[in-house]
């Protein structure tokens, strides 16, 4: 049997069924069960910054869980800590870290800080996606997801994304927190009109809310910079991180900064592994290899190469470019993304629909340009073979 027949009789099925039993990989190519290597432009879905089996994270892993492995936290070890100090030294700002085990996990801490407010209102983004378990589903604003779990935790409102004028006529004096993608990714890779984190600072600091910007996807170097929001100078009150953190292992964050790091108290909140060493060490090597080999630099000048490469090929079926750094969607002028992506994997390249109409990459920030430049070459001929089906 296949991996994907055993995953499939043994494993359940809450996703949709896996299209590849992947068993290795090495930077940005992994290799199936037959032996096929792909260039894989998803990196886990924006996860892998460094691609599989980088180094440093080997080293680093390799160094911890040799030295000292998991501590309850009732016990301070040095990643976490060490982490926990970059972390806020790359925002450039005071605050405190709270450690967990994913996206929807730093979402859940960021939903119950913010009810240390006193208030219980919450504003978000339709189309948003903020995770899957009971809050995060609640924040998420796709009702396709969220209706057969209802009722959801807590009083959320969402509003258009990228609408200023909406946003001002749902935050008020009751508002506890403004939760937002700074871009939209798992909705099709949406980029906001520019100044719109700038006016959801303004009005949230005008009304006494929180903002917090969910960068689970966007953080880490993934648009160019460490976090997003520094693209605009932002200084939000609470971000989330989790995805490419870890390396490939499971490591979420909540960032909250300034008078909102003290929300949280003793024995308010907590997870086993959050702050795991092992996870840790694995963050420090990420962030410290994004540094030593310069790959915001990398990421800002593959992105503009993709870019181009794609509007160089000025195929009728691709109507445009869009996101930023290595969060990228190509726009389709009908519902064909999901055909590309299978024409796109049997051509050696993993891609994924993020809409019936949206290609999304999220490649590995160590992509190389020979690697961006094949998956453009390949692309015209996969456009042209689904313009012909
Ligand atoms: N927030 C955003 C912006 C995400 O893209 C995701 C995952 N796609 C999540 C939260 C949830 O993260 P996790 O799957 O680690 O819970």
């Amino acid at each position: 049997m296949s991996l994907v027949e055993r995953f499939e009789a043994a494993v359940m099925n809450t996703y949709g069924s896996p299209s590849l039993g992947l068993v290795s990989g090495s930077g940005a190519v992994v290799v199936d069960e037959a032996g096929r290597s792909y260039v894989d432009l998803l990196g886990g879905i924006a996860v892998n910054l460094l691609g599989h089996a980088h180094p440093a994270v080997v080293a680093a892993v390799t160094a911890q869980i040799s030295t000292l492995g998991h501590v309850s936290n009732l016990y301070a070890s040095a990643p976490p800590v060490a982490l926990a100090e970059r972390l806020l030294s790359l925002a450039g700002r005071e605050g405190a870290v709270f450690f967990c085990n994913s996206g929807a996990e730093a979402n859940e801490a960021a939903f119950k800080l913010s009810r240390r407010t006193g208030r219980t209102k919450v504003v978000a983004a339709l189309a948003g996606f903020h995770g899957r378990t009971m809050g995060a589903l609640a924040l998420t604003g796709q009702p396709a997801k969220a209706d057969p779990f209802r009722p959801l935790p807590g009083e959320v409102v969402h509003v258009p994304y990228g609408d200023v004028a909406a946003l001002e006529g749902a935050v008020d004096g009751t508002t506890a927190m403004v939760l937002l993608e700074p871009i939209q990714g798992e909705s099709g890779v949406v980029v906001p009109p520019a100044g719109y984190l700038t006016a959801a600072r303004a009005i949230t600091a005008r009304h006494g809310a929180l903002l917090a910007l969910d960068e689970v996807q966007t953080g880490v170097g993934r648009t160019g910079y460490w976090f997003a929001h520094q693209a605009e100078g932002v200084r939000p009150d609470v971000v989330t991180l989790a995805k490419g953190l870890g390396g490939g292992l499971p490591l979420g964050a909540m960032i909250a900064f300034d008078g909102a790091a003290t929300l949280l108290g003793p024995g308010m909140h907590a997870s086993t592994f959050g702050g795991n060493p092992v996870c840790c060490a694995a963050g420090l090597a990420v962030l410290d290899t994004i540094e030593s080999e310069d790959l915001l630099g990398h990421v800002k000048q593959l992105s503009e190469r993709i870019r181009r490469g794609v509007e160089a090929l000025g195929h009728p079926l691709v109507t445009g470019v869009r996101g930023a750094g290595l969060l990228l969607g190509v726009t389709l002028a009908g519902p064909a993304a999901g055909a590309l992506a299978a024409v796109l994997r049997d051509k050696g390249f993993l891609a994924q629909a993020a809409q019936p109409d949206v290609l999304r990459i999220a490649p590995p920030l160590i992509l190389s340009d020979e690697q961006a430049d094949a998956f453009v070459a390949a692309l015209g001929p996969a456009l042209t073979a689904v313009r012909a089906q």
